[in-house]
């Protein structure tokens, strides 16, 4: 397998055979190595630097009707709430406070929140943060939408693919959703001139190796800014209940492979990674992440938006949580960035 990494490392793709056996390998070896090549490139471009950004939670309710997500329409044990305006700017000045400089407004598709209102946020927002970028993760919305958005100041948009593999998208959606739509979508937010976001899920059911290299070509073609991957984790009340959860070791695996494939991406150690293993986040760290993510939403919001069992939720939101998490990054090597942390599009100098 070290010939794999080392080509990998040294052109930046490989052939789709090849991506597979990268990606079935368990040895303990590949792990380390790629950890290693994924830790040089991402400090070619970022340094030991890990930009945060301030989660915050807007809504429980959501339209669709995922077949993995606790907050899925027909989840009738989901607990909604929705967070106003008044609300959102209270969590984005305890944020500020806390030294976070990019602020995510995530949530399920909840009609309540109208351009109108998101534009009224995102531009209040950006009137009292002129130093902070602004992120949203609302879901598929219309390309006139992306673009009012964009002109009231939302400078990135998150918007996992979930799935490249159109097979596999339609045993986990509902028939009213489309992979098509979702791709359009990605691609409306890049043309929008938004720093923009894709990414999947690990280990849903029935995914094979086969599907992960189909993720990886699909995000050679987008070229995202930023990757948002983490593993499937199930929630009892969907009916995904009694699926396994995504492997952390393929998790990090396709982290490795992600940063050598995406040398300059924006790439977070996810919350789910940190739901599955303690050692989660750090792990990732050590293979290429540089983003990490801490809760900023109110504590009972942070309940209440539960999209899998035993979600991460302590930690980020207070002075302590940071803290913590500051011992956390430090003691792993590298340090907290305190800018937005935009897109790099040169190698640092030295
Ligand atoms: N409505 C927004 C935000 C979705 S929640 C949107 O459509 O983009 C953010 C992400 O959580 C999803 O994109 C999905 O990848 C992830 N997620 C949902 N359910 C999950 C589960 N059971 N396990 C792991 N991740 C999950």
């Amino acid at each position: 397998m070290t010939e794999l990494i080392e080509k990998l490392w040294e052109t930046g793709n490989l052939s789709d055979c090849e991506l597979e056996a990268l990606i079935t390998d368990t040895h303990e070896d590949t792990a380390v190595l790629l950890a290693e090549r994924a830790d040089s490139v991402r400090k070619k471009y970022y340094g030991r630097k890990v930009f945060l950004r301030g989660l915050i939670e807007i809504s429980s309710y959501c339209k669709n009707d995922c077949f993995y997500c606790g907050i899925r329409r027909s989840c009738k044990s989901a607990q909604r709430y929705r967070l106003d305006r008044e609300q959102i700017l209270d969590c984005a000045e305890i944020g500020y406070n806390l030294g976070l400089r990019t602020f995510v407004m995530q949530g399920g598709e909840d009609a309540f929140f109208t351009d109108d209102y998101i534009c009224g946020i995102v531009s209040e927002l950006r009137r009292r943060y002129p130093d902070c970028a602004i992120t949203l993760s609302l879901g598929e919305r219309s390309a006139e939408s992306y673009r009012k958005l964009k002109a009231a100041g939302a400078d990135r948009y998150l918007l996992r693919h979930e799935t490249a593999s159109e097979e596999l998208y339609n045993k986990i959606h509902p028939n009213e959703m489309s992979l098509d739509n979702r791709i359009k979508c990605l691609y409306n937010l890049k043309e929008t001139g938004f720093q923009t976001g894709a990414g999947f899920m690990v280990g849903v059911p029935w995914q094979t190796s086969a599907d992960l290299v189909r993720d990886l070509r699909f995000l050679q073609d987008l070229q995202p800014h930023m990757i948002g991957i983490g593993p499937f984790i199930p929630h009892k009340d969907t009916p995904f209940r009694d699926a396994k959860s995504g492997s952390f070791e393929l998790t990090i695996r396709m982290l490795g492979i992600l940063r050598l494939m995406f040398p300059k991406v924006l790439l977070p150690a996810t919350t789910a990674l940190g739901t599955i293993s303690e050692a989660g986040r750090t792990a990732g760290l050590k293979t290429g992440c540089n983003v990490i993510m801490p809760n900023i939403s109110p504590r009972d919001a942070r309940e209440k938006y539960n999209l899998y069992d035993n979600k991460l939720i302590s930690g980020g939101e207070t002075a302590e949580g940071i803290s913590l998490l500051r011992a956390e990054i430090e003691a792993a090597g590298y340090e907290i960035a305190d800018e937005r942390g935009d897109f790099a599009n040169e190698p640092i100098r030295s």
